[in-house]
């Protein structure tokens, strides 16, 4: 089996004799009505750019959440359709799941530029590598997961995503849930809260919070 191409971490720039201290925050699963608005509110805060993957089902539900995201300047990417998990389906259900979301935020949003997806469950193929760069798509993994959707606490969130911050880590977090996730895990409060503590934390130690890179 060849080895899957897809970016764990954005390669580290140390040309100019700089080091490149820069982290990149990512949220899956939304856009949420009631969680997104708040991340997005914090985000605001501190000024600092995230990328958002999100459920093109929930991307036609909230088209707003969607104009919003792009007008606060972030990033709207792909996370399928539905969130299924695309290892497990045929190739024709994958084209649809990755185009059809797609179409989905263009038409809440046609000044979005969706350049990037997120398999759900990081579920990569060769499959899915290849209708997502056929749709013009870069494949994002993560490297700092501190599973936030399992609600480990705020502290054990925080703690997660400092002890993994290196320059050139993508931090995954969540400001939704897929669409079969029981209600309880939905909550998204313990995320929130961490967010707001984790931005400064990061500053704090010398790193830049950036927008993902546009060109590869
Ligand atoms: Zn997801």
């Amino acid at each position: 089996m060849t080895q899957l191409d897809y970016m764990r971490e954005v390669p580290v720039d140390s040309a100019g004799g700089t080091e490149d201290r820069s982290v990149y925050l990512t949220f899956d699963d939304g856009p949420n009505p009631f969680c997104t608005p708040l991340i997005l509110d914090v985000l605001a805060e501190y000024q600092v750019p995230a990328t958002f993957f999100v459920i093109g089902a929930y991307a036609k539900e909230q088209p707003e959440l969607i104009r919003r995201i792009v007008a606060e300047g972030h990033e709207v990417a792909n996370h399928t359709l539905t969130h299924p998990d695309l290892s497990t389906c045929g190739p024709r259900e994958v084209e649809r799941e990755i185009i059809e979301a797609n179409k989905a935020i263009i038409s809440a949003c046609p000044q979005a530029a969706v350049r990037h997806i997120r398999a759900p469950y990081g579920a990569w193929s060769e499959d899915v590598l290849s209708t997502s760069a056929s749709a013009g798509l870069r494949a994002i993994h993560w490297s700092s997961d501190p599973r936030d959707w399992s609600r480990p606490g705020v502290d054990a969130i925080v703690e997660r995503v400092l002890s993994t911050a290196r320059p050139g880590a993508i931090v995954l977090l969540h400001d939704g849930c897929p669409p079969d996730e029981a209600e309880f895990l939905g909550l998204r409060d313990q995320t929130l809260l961490a967010l707001s503590l984790i931005i400064p934390m990061l500053h704090g130690r010398g790193f830049a919070i950036r927008a993902l890179p546009q060109h590869h």
